[in-house]
């Protein structure tokens, strides 16, 4: 589950990029953050992934209170989230296989599981005959496959997305979002961000929707906080 109390972020003097954000995100659940460019959804998910730390307010994800994670923590708590980019952020100089090994190799796993584990992510996204493939002989669509795989195959409780459909066509989009609500079907807690406003409102699931550091009370009403 997420949960923010007035959370605010600030960096350095600038101005805050989120204002007293309060929210709940039961588990289960599969939830959009729309809003224009600068609204702060980067901001908000990095703050739910723990890559940043509120300035002010109380943020407790998956048990951890992030506002007081102590480094011992980070770890395990690394493991119930995974993380989606619009980048992808594959690493180009190995084959696909290797990119979604590489956080169960840092976690720790045996290779025999990480093999059973890899071949099942893969097979989820439905890229099992590309595993030796580069990333860069893939499409747009099947390299974000790959991150999204690599996302899941530690089986977090929590993916979080940012703009995972930035680079790709409507019709693509749609197969993206539609990848992360079969994993939310089978109990993986989502919360996807996209400016992408008519995409998000085609999916049966909740909006919260920011504007300049804040979420709309709308949006507010709709998510039950
Ligand atoms: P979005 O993802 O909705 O485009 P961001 O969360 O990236 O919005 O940005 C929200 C605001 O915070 C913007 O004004 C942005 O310039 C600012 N911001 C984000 N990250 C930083 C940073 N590391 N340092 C300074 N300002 C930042
Ligand atoms: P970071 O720089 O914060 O480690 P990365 O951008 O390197 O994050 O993460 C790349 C991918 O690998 C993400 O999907 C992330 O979830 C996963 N990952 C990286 N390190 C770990 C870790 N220690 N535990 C779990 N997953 C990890």
């Amino acid at each position: 589950m997420i949960f923010l109390q007035r959370v605010t972020k600030r960096f350095g003097s600038h101005s805050e990029a989120l204002s007293q954000v309060s929210l709940k995100i039961d588990p289960g659940v599969m939830a959009f953050i729309t809003g224009p460019s600068g609204a702060g959804k980067s901001t908000l998910l990095r703050l739910i992934a723990g890559l940043e730390r509120p300035t002010r307010g109380r943020l407790r994800v998956n048990g951890f209170d992030l506002d007081q994670l102590s480094a011992r923590d980070i770890p395990q708590f690394r493991r119930s989230i995974g993380l989606v980019f619009q980048d992808h952020r594959l690493l180009y100089d190995r084959p696909v296989y290797d990119n979604i090994a590489l956080p169960l190799e840092i976690m720790g796993y045996r290779r025999p599981e990480i093999r059973r584990r890899v071949r099942a992510a893969l097979d989820k996204v439905g890229l099992l005959q590309r595993e030796g493939a580069r990333p860069q002989t893939l499409s747009a669509g099947e390299q974000q496959r790959v991150g999204i795989a690599r996302a899941i195959v530690h089986r977090p409780s929590l993916l979080l997305a940012d703009e995972p459909t930035g680079n790709l066509d409507p019709a693509l989009s749609r197969e993206i979002l539609a990848l992360f609500a079969d994993f939310n079907r089978i109990g993986m807690t989502a919360l996807v961000a996209s400016h992408d406003q008519e995409l998000v409102e085609r999916m049966p699931h909740p909006v919260l929707h920011l504007e300049d550091g804040r979420i709309e009370a709308r949006a507010r009403q709709e998510a039950g906080a």
